[in-house]
């Protein structure tokens, strides 16, 4: 399939994503129960998989989506300007970043050194996709998806140039 320029190949299934995303919110919901988590989901990337990740978690939580900018093209900025529309209150709170993709990490790093500045009670990752061989952060991705090698992947919440975010399975770049 095409995108712009350039062609993408199937890759994870929706199927397969389904399953993942629900195991996911099942070891979420356990690790949580009672823990009145607070779920801040990465615009936009993290749109799809948030939802369906939240429908599954069968504990009261809060959810609050905020945006951070660090991507241009098929290559990672790594860097966080700025973490706009966090509202909530989070000290002392359990907070679970979710993202669509962790590839260096520095995205996330830099959110999670934001967040510390104000003292929640302690900080999860819950991402759908990692890619450990680009990873440069300190912190430990918990709740992980799928390990993917280096490849650029478009679909469920990623896009290429603004494309590809609607679609309901994940292509990966043609080699
Ligand atoms: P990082 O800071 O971890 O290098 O990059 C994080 C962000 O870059 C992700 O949230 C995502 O928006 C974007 N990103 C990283 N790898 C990919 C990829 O393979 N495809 C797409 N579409 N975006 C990616
Ligand atoms: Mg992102």
């Amino acid at each position: 399939m095409k995108i712009l320029d350039l062609e993408f190949v199937p890759y994870i299934s929706q199927t397969q994503i389904q399953v993942k995303v629900n195991e996911l919110s099942a070891r979420i919901t356990v690790d949580f129960k009672d823990k009145d988590p607070l779920f801040i989901i990465l615009l936009n990337g993290a749109f799809l998989f948030a939802a369906d990740l939240v429908k599954e978690i069968a504990t009261p939580c809060n959810l609050s989506f905020i945006k951070v900018a660090s991507y241009s093209g098929t290559e990672s900025r790594g860097k966080v300007d700025k973490l706009i529309g966090l509202n909530e209150k989070i000290n002392n709170r359990n907070l679970i970043i979710i993202d669509d993709i962790i590839d260096t990490g520095l995205t996330m790093q830099g959110v999670i050194d934001e967040l510390q500045k104000q003292n929640p009670a302690s900080i999860s990752v819950a991402s759908l996709l990692y890619k450990p061989d680009a990873f440069l952060g300190k912190f430990t991705p918990k709740y992980i998806g799928f390990e993917i090698p280096n490849d650029f992947v478009v679909g469920y919440g990623l896009d290429y140039n603004g494309y590809g975010r609607n679609l309901k399975e994940i292509l990966k770049i043609k080699e």
